[in-house]
Order: C-alpha cells, then sequence, then structure tokens
C-alpha cells in the first residue's frame, strides 16, 4: 500500500538547515501503515534532504563544508545562464541529492538516537518548500 503526503516548510534559503523528523513521524501516524518505508522528496534542484544531529555545533560544521567546497560567493557559468546568481546552490543540490528513504517498524522511524532528518534549502532567497512523503508498507 502507498499513502501520499506533502508538508510545506518556510524556509530563509542561504543553507537554511531544518529538521523535519516530528512533520515525517506526525505523517507517518496519519498514513496508518506499521512496516515499510517512506521515500522524503523536495522537488526542486536548490534544496536537499540529508540526516544529521541536529545540534548548533553541527549545523555550523555543515554550513562551513559546504562553503568550503562549493563558496557561495564565487561565480558560476549557470550564473551567465538566468542571472539567478544561485550556480552555488544547484551544485550543492545536486551533491547531496533531494529525496532519501527511511525505514519504518511499528509506525515510528527507524532512525539513530541522534540522528534527524533534515531539508537544507541552499537557494539565495527565502523559499516556501513542499516536501513530498511516499509511504509505502503495510
Ligand atoms: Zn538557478
Amino acid at each position: 500500500m502507498v499513502v501520499s503526503k506533502a508538508i510545506s516548510i518556510k524556509t530563509s534559503g542561504h543553507t537554511d538547515i531544518i529538521d523535519i523528523t516530528a512533520d515525517v513521524q506526525e505523517n507517518l501516524i496519519k498514513a496508518k501503515l506499521k512496516n515499510g518505508i517512506v521515500n522524503v522528496s523536495v522537488p526542486g534542484s536548490t534544496a536537499g534532504i540529508t540526516t544529521a544531529e541536529f545540534e548548533p555545533g553541527q549545523i555550523a560544521d555543515l554550513k562551513k563544508l559546504f562553503q568550503d567546497l562549493i563558496p557561495e560567493d564565487t561565480h558560476y557559468k549557470h550564473d551567465d545562464t538566468w542571472g539567478d546568481a544561485n550556480g552555488y546552490a544547484h551544485l550543492r543540490s545536486a551533491l547531496i541529492g533531494t529525496s532519501k528513504s527511511f525505514p519504518f517498524i511499528d509506525a515510528k522511524l527507524s532512525l539513530g538516537t541522534w540522528q534527524q532528518i533534515v531539508l537544507i534549502d541552499f537557494d539565495n532567497r527565502p523559499r516556501l518548500r513542499k516536501i513530498i512523503l511516499q509511504f509505502i508498507g503495510g
């Protein structure tokens, strides 16, 4: 059985990292499935889905990692195409991906104690992001 849900998240952009674990768990309860997997997906090419230990130190480290690997203040060829100056955001999104799947058992997400599901919005402006949750199981 497949149950599709969606959540909306307001972001401030610029590598805004938001813990969405409680939203996913809440929708898992509403989906009324016991065992299976959930695919968490953000439609768009300037955001990403990954996991983190959601505490200030790791969030700061993650932001530094992205800035070190793919600086926001560098010129990219994509910036010439539309003039939207978010070439860095597309590259960061391509690197971490826009969806991930997680198992659930007895209607509870099977995550580590210190592991949260996070949405990262890399774009260079605030956005209203829609997250698609597809629960597959029974
Ligand atoms: Zn762009």
